[in-house]
């Protein structure tokens, strides 16, 4: 039987003029669900739903919030295993990593719950005597989420647990291509007991409702994370409508092996940051900057590793690396791919030529070298399993390299060097460094986000979320001094 979805307004399932399937794109002749898509209406009484809604989420004290949360998040660990299967069928990563980002929503649930009991504000010593002076962070109102496909879990959680932890309501609008998890996530939040229009989920492409919801007058806030170009014009259109904005962007991740690296562990954790997830993550590694000395050994151990990772239907248990999420993505990173040829690049391990998987969006770990620094292939964000090695003379060069790019979300070093390294996690432009360990992989209790264009706005994750989902109000009191 088909799943039938569509978008949640004011806690009604509403259904568009217009259906979509929900594509498997191990299997894009199958499908999962189909989608009622939403349009313009819809995301505007999504955001009516919720500004009706804010005050009485606002007045529920803080930590009865913080319960709803944790009741959800209850709900989704014990849904994990059946959502983790929708999410690899629906989106392409394995089983594993499928089931492990639902943990992860439910270990940011639980970490915001927690907030809902911290200090919400400041006392401060008044020049005046009778005079009790405090600050408290307050909530924005309505916040709008929209989250990628790639974390389809993860990402709405740490924007959606913290904007209604601190007492904002959310207009949320999920990537396309992933409206089953996002039915599972927000599904899950109602039946923990959040109030109807607390939460509403628009299910409508971004080419279609997304004027609708960053230019509307009634919406404080836009979260967004996402490719640099719909980021970037988000920004001028919420900023213009006056909301406040937080973007997450794209990142061209730099790892550096040293020449006194630990070869295996750089290897081990290159490949990781490459290839898991098929390189769909913004923390993916995609330059790897070698010293010369062990570039070749390098080179041929990370090529090696590349392939021994089956590739295949992201549900069977043996699979490293599922399939790209769409035809779109498949496109893109086979355009880098054939412009890498063109450049004359040398594959070391993959490439279109190893190709597998009947029908499915998928492409092999892939092993690129001999490419300029100037080439595309090096400096564009690819989104896919795909790792470029550049050879560098020193650590400075390879600093440097790191540091020649528009992005700076992550970066890694390999080196037993604690000097080295230390003088790295200061000399590189990244908004998050790993000292031998893979550029990917966050903790959810510590500030997450880029330096230059990977970010814009304040940091997400850990306490610091507080930051873009409050705002300071200051507060006077003078009372009348005892008779
Ligand atoms: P997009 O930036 O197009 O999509 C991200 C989100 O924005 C989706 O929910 C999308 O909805 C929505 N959106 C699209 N257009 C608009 C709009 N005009 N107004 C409001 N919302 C909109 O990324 P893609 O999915 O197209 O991926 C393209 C590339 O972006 C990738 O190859 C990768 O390089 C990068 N990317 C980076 C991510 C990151 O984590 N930083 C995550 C995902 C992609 P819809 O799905 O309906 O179009």
């Amino acid at each position: 039987m088909t799943v039938s979805l569509g978008s949640i307004v004011g806690g009604v399932v509403r259904g568009g003029a217009e259906t979509s399937p929900d594509l498997n794109p191990a299997q894009p002749d199958t499908h999962v669900a189909v989608v009622s898509l939403a349009g313009p209406e819809i995301a505007a009484e999504a955001v009516a739903a919720a500004a009706a809604a804010f005050a009485a989420w606002r007045d529920t004290p803080a930590p009865a919030r913080g319960d709803v949360l944790r009741r959800a998040a209850d709900l989704l660990d014990a849904r994990a295993a059946e959502i983790g299967r929708d999410l690899a069928s629906e989106e392409g990563k394995t089983l594993a990593e499928a089931v492990g980002e639902t943990k992860r929503a439910v270990a940011i649930l639980r970490y915001f719950a927690g907030q809902t009991l911290e200090p919400d504000g400041e006392t401060y010593a008044s020049h005046t005597a009778q005079t009790f002076l405090y600050a408290r962070r307050e909530p924005l109102g309505v916040v709008v989420a929209i989250t990628p496909w790639n974390f389809p879990i993860a990402i709405p959680a740490w924007k959606i647990a913290p904007a209604l932890a601190f007492g904002n309501v959310v207009v949320w609008k999920p990537a396309e291509i992933v409206p089953l998890t996002a039915s599972h996530f927000a599904v899950a939040l109602y039946e923990a007991g959040l109030p109807p229009g607390a939460l509403n989920l628009v299910l409508g492409r971004g080419s279609a409702v997304g004027d609708t919801l960053v230019a509307h007058p009634d919406v404080d806030a836009v979260t967004f994370t996402g490719s640099n170009a719909v980021g970037h014009a988000i920004q001028l259109k919420a900023t213009e409508a006056g909301a406040k904005v937080q973007l997450e962007l794209g990142g061209k991740n730099p790892a550096v092996v040293l020449a006194d690296a630990d070869l295996e562990l750089a290897v081990e954790h290159v490949g990781r940051g490459a290839f898991l997830s098929a390189g769909q993550k913004c923390t993916a590694t995609s330059r790897v900057l070698v010293e010369a000395a062990v570039f070749d050994e390098f080179a041929q151990r990370l090529s090696d590793l590349a392939r021994t990772w089956p590739v295949g239907d992201p549900l069977d248990e043996r699979t490293k690396v599922g399939p790209l999420a769409s035809q779109a993505q498949l496109e893109t990173v086979t355009g880098y791919l054939e412009l890498a040829a063109e450049e004359s690049a040398d594959v070391l391990a993959g490439g279109l030529d190893d190709r597998q998987g009947d029908g499915g969006y998928f492409l092999p770990p892939t092993v690129l070298a001999g490419l300029p620094a100037t080439s595309r292939v090096v400096r564009e964000e690819i989104f896919g399993p795909v790792a470029a090695l550049l050879p560098v003379g020193s650590y400075a060069e390879a600093v440097e390299l790191a540091n020649d790019t528009p992005y700076g979300l992550t970066a890694a070093v390999f080196t037993r060097d604690l000097g080295r390294a230390l003088a790295f996690a200061r000399d590189v432009r990244a908004g998050v460094v790993k000292i031998n360990q893979e550029s990917a992989g966050l903790e959810f209790h510590v500030p997450f986000g880029g330096m230059r264009d990977s970010s814009s706005g304040s940091r997400e994750q850990g306490k610091v979320a507080r930051d873009f989902f409050t705002q300071w109000k200051t507060v006077y009191l003078d009372a009348e001094p005892p008779a």
